[in-house]
């Protein structure tokens, strides 16, 4: 639930085209990325105008845990970049995530990997996502929600060319 300040300030501003990015490992995974982001589409202040496809990845910083789904959806929403935070991170504990350590197994995983084309670099928010260059998994769908996408001076191809891309699989469905 948004205070009333919190819907005040939502009205005020425009609304902007921003990007998530999800992940599961645990469960019913593309169950849970459908879950996730019909919750995230629940706001009458966000509107999701594109998906990717699913992917089926590799762990990644820690290895020792089953593989991932990861998709990406490209929304418009009126929330500013700190509410957003708060509802991905809503959706994620109404849906059971419990935060024990860095990188582990996860229900649900929902990153900001833009806002518009704000930067920001707060102790609990930092847009664009910084992993997003190193990551495959997020680059990849990506790709499909924003084939124009470029961030330092590369365009999406050129970083996803530049690494190892063969663990991050489409799912047929
Ligand atoms: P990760 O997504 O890196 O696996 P978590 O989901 O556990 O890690 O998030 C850890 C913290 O990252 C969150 O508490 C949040 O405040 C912070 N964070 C910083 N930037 C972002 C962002 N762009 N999107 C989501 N969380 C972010
Ligand atoms: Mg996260």
């Amino acid at each position: 639930m948004m205070s009333n300040s919190q819907k005040k300030a939502s009205q005020a501003i425009e609304a902007f085209d921003a990007i998530l990015g999800l992940g599961s490992n645990v469960g019913n995974k593309i169950a849970n990325i459908d879950d996730a982001i019909a919750r995230l589409a629940a706001s009458d202040d966000v509107h999701i105008n594109a998906r990717s496809q699913n992917y089926r990845s590799a762990p990644w910083g820690v290895l020792d845990q089953d593989w991932f789904v990861n998709s990406c959806v490209l929304i418009t929403t009126k929330l500013t970049p700190h509410e957003l935070l708060a509802h991905c991170q809503s959706v994620e504990r109404d849906m059971g995530r419990v935060r024990d350590h860095r990188w582990g197994p996860r229900v649900i995983d929902v990153d900001i990997l833009t806002y518009g084309t704000m930067k920001i670099d707060d102790p609990n928010l930092v847009v664009p996502h910084p992993l997003i260059a190193q990551r495959g998994f997020v680059l990849v769908p990506l790709r499909d929600v924003a084939p124009n996408f470029h961030m330092n001076g590369k365009s999406i191809s050129q970083m996803i060319d530049a690494m190892d891309v063969t663990d991050v699989v489409p799912i047929s469905e």
